[in-house]
């Protein structure tokens, strides 16, 4: 399960470094890499394009996982760079940008978007696997999620507009209900589809603002 990142606009991030003219660039060895999105070849590339636009870039690196703590050491291995620069310009996700941003007191510039959590189904291609609803109901539908997956977000059954296996929103994909009820048959649980699951409570959810957890030890 990785975050799937989209570069912004090479316009929008010049807006955002602004009269930043020093700039420090840190790529995601995970993730962004796995997206082509801030990995070597594309921090190269952002430096490249930066230079083309007068900036200096004082200096890069490609942290392995710039979401994680660890990042607070990768840093200080190229301190002298990092206080040569006025801004970082971060290609990882907004947990990359957010830890970035808890280890330097430079302004921290995010290079992607963060799109969604989600799978590889090929090379290059993803798909989102969940939204974080804070409920999950993959234990009642054979592990495929209808939140994400059925154009409607139905959680009680099909909406009865499936043509030949697809969905009648998005005629490309594959209708959710019709793969949670094959996958059920084949493993003999169709009797899940008999349990009435209640009208949601959405205070879970991203929308119910910040969620907080605490795992316990
Ligand atoms: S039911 Fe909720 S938590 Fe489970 S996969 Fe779907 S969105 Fe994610
Ligand atoms: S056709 Fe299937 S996936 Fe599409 S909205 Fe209806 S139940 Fe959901």
């Amino acid at each position: 399960m990785k975050a799937i990142t989209g570069q912004k606009p090479f316009e929008e991030i010049a807006q955002l470094l602004g009269k930043c003219e020093n700039v420090y660039i840190v790529g995601c060895g995970t993730c962004a890499t796995m997206c082509h999105t801030g990995g070597k070849a594309e921090v190269l590339k952002m430096k490249e394009q930066l230079e083309s636009t007068g900036k200096k870039v004082t200096g890069w690196m490609v942290i392995p996982t710039p979401c994680d703590t660890l990042t607070e050491d990768a840093l200080k291995e190229d301190t002298e760079a990092i206080k040569a620069a006025s801004c970082l310009l971060v290609m990882a996700c907004a947990f990359g940008v957010q830890t970035v941003a808890l280890y330097t007191d430079k302004a921290v510039y995010p290079a992607l978007n963060t799109l969604f959590i989600g799978q590889e189904e090929a090379p290059g291609r993803f798909y989102e696997a969940c939204l974080q609803c804070g409920n999950c109901v993959l234990g009642l539908t054979a592990g495929i999620c209808p939140l994400v997956r059925c154009a409607k977000g139905l959680l009680n059954g099909p909406c009865g507009g499936s043509v030949g296996g697809k969905c009648e929103v998005s005629p490309e994909t594959p209708c959710a209900w019709q793969l949670i009820i094959d996958r059920l048959k084949e493993q003999g649980q169709l009797e899940k589809l008999e349990k009435i699951t209640p009208i949601r409570d959405w205070s879970t959810s991203l929308s119910g603002g910040p969620r907080r957890t605490t795992v316990k030890s």
